[in-house]
């Protein structure tokens, strides 16, 4: 069986070649914008150093941020390690922007999980934005796409936001591609200019040659411990867009009247900045592993989001595997295939702010770094199991035979 399983995967290496080189393209593309952005701001040694106390002066936090403003051409930028996560960065814009009465609106369907006990639609959570008095509607998708021709059924004189989630999240389409994103804003400006287009970026940035906010998006935030942390940022995450939107942001993370001007660096710019600048490549190794994933369990069968045909937008692999059993074996031999913890073997779990119980294998050096590879899903039907990360396709190559191998002794295959 071995001989067999490292057949299959030479095969599908060899078709996937010509994809290979049009992601070496992207990369390109990608790369020369950072290292561009580095350049411009003048980015120097002594910008590694950092400061105490209140955090004034910190050059190179203030640098960084004008680097990223560059990379996905914004007016400003936040980015900071003391935001915690993805959702931090998502819901300080969303708190900072919605006003009591205003509406947030979904184009894309139901959000992420995590914001669903974040907006009130689950859970009692104290300041959800449903105790704050603010409005929530969302757009069903029409055959997981956007359907910009009813955004104008949703859309009303209390709308704020209309908010876009570019990744898959635990759902089961693919991400939406920068053309998509496009059109569903062109609509909404169309029908109300002064909406806030907020886009969550999450698992996005480095996948395709332009990012959200240069179609049109005023506003958008990420984790820094996904994609644009290149896998070496220890935490944090990124709010990039419009001066007075970054303005309202950074005032919600401190205080109205300290803003931006404040804030550690706790001595993190180094990472973040050397993140940064191999994210673009860490991006498409992560993309080349998540393609063959895509290839080989195709040819097992599976149905897969996206399928190897699909245009990509972010770094997520869904693979359909319809029973628990198989979810369970699959995530364990990614843990199993890790550099850290590959002793370990996850189980399922209640993880805060997720509704099902979740199993998640990540055996990274950072914890939680989803960039770094990790599989996941949520235990409910029909038991997608969600592939991502990779710091090297060497790594995803390696993790693959290590699913199928286990996949053999099992005889699922
Ligand atoms: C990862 C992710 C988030 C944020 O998750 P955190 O675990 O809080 O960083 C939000 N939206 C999407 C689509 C994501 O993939």
């Amino acid at each position: 069986m071995t001989k067999k399983i490292d057949q299959i995967i030479e095969d599908v290496e060899n078709s996937l070649r010509p994809f290979y080189l049009e992601r070496e393209k992207i990369t390109l593309i990608n790369q020369e914008k950072v290292l561009a952005a580095m350049q411009e701001e003048k980015l120097q040694a002594g910008d590694f150093h950092w400061t105490t106390g209140y955090g004034y002066g910190d050059d190179g936090r203030d640098k960084l941020e004008a680097i990223y403003s560059r990379v996905f051409a914004t007016e400003d930028a936040l980015v900071r390690p003391n935001i915690v996560s993805g959702t931090h960065a998502i819901f300080l814009c969303l708190e900072a922007l919605l006003r009591p009465k205003d509406q947030l609106l979904s184009l894309c369907g139901p959000l992420y999980d995590t914001m669903q006990k974040a907006i009130g639609l689950t859970g009692e959570e104290a300041l959800n934005l449903k105790s704050r008095g603010i409005l929530y509607d969302e757009v069903p998708l029409k055959d997981g796409q956007m359907d910009p021709e009813t955004f104008k059924n949703y859309i009303n004189e209390d709308t704020k936001i209309a908010m876009i989630q570019r990744s898959t999240g635990y759902s089961n389409r693919r991400a939406f591609t920068i053309e998509e994103i496009q059109e569903a804003i062109a609509e909404v400006r169309k029908i109300n200019p002064s909406i806030y287009i907020f886009v969550d970026n999450c698992y996005g940035e480095f996948t395709e040659v332009k990012e959200p906010t240069q179609v049109g998006a005023d506003i958008m935030a990420g984790s820094l411990i996904k994609n644009p942390g290149g896998g070496l940022a220890y935490s944090g995450g990124y709010v990039v867009g419009r001066e007075d939107l970054v303005h309202q942001v950074a005032n919600q993370l401190t205080a109205p009247g300290i803003g931006k001007e404040c804030g550690l660096s706790f001595g993190m710019t180094r990472q973040l900045a050397q993140g940064l600048f191999i994210a673009p490549h860490v991006v498409s190794e992560a993309m080349k592993g998540a393609l063959a994933f895509a290839k080989v369990f195709e040819s097992l069968g599976y149905t897969c989001i996206p399928s190897s045909q699909d245009p990509r937008s972010d770094i997520i692999q869904s693979i359909r595997l319809e029973d628990p059993e198989k979810l369970e074996v699959f995530c364990q031999a990614i843990q199993a295939a890790s550099p850290v913890d590959a002793h370990f073997t996850p189980m399922p779990w209640d993880m805060p702010g997720y509704e099902d119980q979740v199993i998640m294998a990540a055996g990274g050096f950072i914890e939680g770094s989803s960039i770094e590879l990790s599989a996941d899903g949520p235990m409910r039907d029909p038991y997608f199991v969600y592939f991502q990360g990779g710091l090297t396709y060497a790594h995803c190559i390696l993790s693959l035979k290590k699913v199928l191998e286990e996949f053999a002794n099992k005889d699922f295959i």
